[in-house]
């Protein structure tokens, strides 16, 4: 299926390969790869191929590439065996929680410990 792309977004460049990622996983519709400022051991960055802004706007217009997202990051954890620990999974949403691109993406967070507050 082709997949609706946003010329001036850095993630639609790196699903085009007009820029480089590092992808740790790869399905028709997701791409998953590594985060280019690593916040953790372990810190994958999982995508839509299409452009949705972030993903509220992807869940109310395609709920299963949604949950196709969720289904990657467990699949991610899996393979950088972080499950076993446990890892975070955050969706900044808007620029006032810090969503810095405005393709819809979830971090997969994993090899540490993470204290306990929300932030
Ligand atoms: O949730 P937020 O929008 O802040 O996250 C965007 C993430 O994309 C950042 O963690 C940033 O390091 C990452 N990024 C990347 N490769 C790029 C540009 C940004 O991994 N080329």
């Amino acid at each position: 299926m082709a997949e609706q792309l946003d010329p001036d977004c850095v993630f639609c460049k790196i699903v085009a390969g007009a820029i480089p990622a590092t992808v740790v996983r790869e399905t028709e519709r997701t791409l998953a790869f590594r985060d280019i400022s690593p916040q953790a051991p372990t810190h994958v960055l999982v995508i839509p191929k299409a452009h949705f802004p972030n993903a509220a706007t992807l869940a109310a217009a395609e709920p299963e590439l949604a949950a196709a997202l969720l289904t990657e990051a467990a699949g991610v954890a899996a393979d950088e065996k972080i499950a076993d620990h446990g890892y975070r999974l955050i969706f900044n949403t808007g620029a006032g929680a810090g969503q810095t691109v405005f393709h819809a993406h979830v971090h997969v967070l994993g090899g540490a410990s993470f204290h306990e507050g929300m932030v």
